[in-house]
């Protein structure tokens, strides 16, 4: 199975790609995480995104395209995997639906939580508490300014990806706003269906 989780930060894709992982054994590829992990082992790619992640801007098409294209390449995709966080912008939706095709592969659907904007920053914070309390760093991109622009570039570059892939057939949406369980229970709906 072949998934993307699309939505603003802070909908819950990074929880719901959690639960589709241990449910149906197929890897979430996060290139938040990834490029967080490269920022951290100082790698040449983590060098060129650290600052551009840190203000809440979004790392060239280029850089995210070349990362997830090696990655897919892995083993452990081979099974399936959701794209959390990938594609953001309608070039790197074109470059995943040619590179995809190049493989030999096919998206299952694009599942997009839909959220309320206004509860978005205050599961921000509320994420940035519980990390505190549980000991944890929280993520250098989880304060007020940097949360306002990473909205902002959803706003205007990753939300034309609804019609992009309402286009293809395969956009599937999902109430993003109802309990954690109740989305997983929709999403697991949409799953039976593809
Ligand atoms: P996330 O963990 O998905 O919220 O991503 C954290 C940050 O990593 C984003 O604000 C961007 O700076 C960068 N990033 C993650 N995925 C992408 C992507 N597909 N394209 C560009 N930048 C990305």
């Amino acid at each position: 199975m072949k998934l993307i989780l699309l939505g603003p930060p802070g909908a819950g894709k990074g929880t719901q790609a959690a639960r589709l992982v241990e449910r149906h054994g197929i890897v979430q590829l996060s290139t938040g995480d990834m490029l967080r992990a490269a920022v951290k082992a100082g790698t040449e790619i983590g060098r060129k995104a650290k600052a551009v992640m840190e203000s809440g801007g979004l790392v060239s098409d280029d850089i995210v395209i070349g990362v997830v294209s090696d990655r897919i390449d892995q083993p452990d995709c081979a099974r399936g995997f959701i794209l959390d966080g990938f594609p953001r912008t309608v070039p790197q939706a074109e470059a995943l639906t040619d590179l995809l095709k190049n493989k030999g592969m096919k998206l299952d659907a694009v599942i997009e939580l839909k959220v309320d904007e206004n509860a978005l920053v205050k599961r921000m914070e509320t994420r940035v508490h519980e990390m505190v309390a549980a000991g944890q760093t929280p993520r250098a991109d989880d304060n007020p300014e940097s949360f306002r622009k990473r909205l902002e570039e959803y706003r205007e570059k990753t939300a034309p990806l609804s019609r992009y892939y309402a286009g293809t057939g395969e956009l599937r949406q999902v109430d993003g706003m109802a309990s954690i369980d109740d989305v997983t229970a929709a999403i697991e709906k949409v799953l039976v269906q593809v």
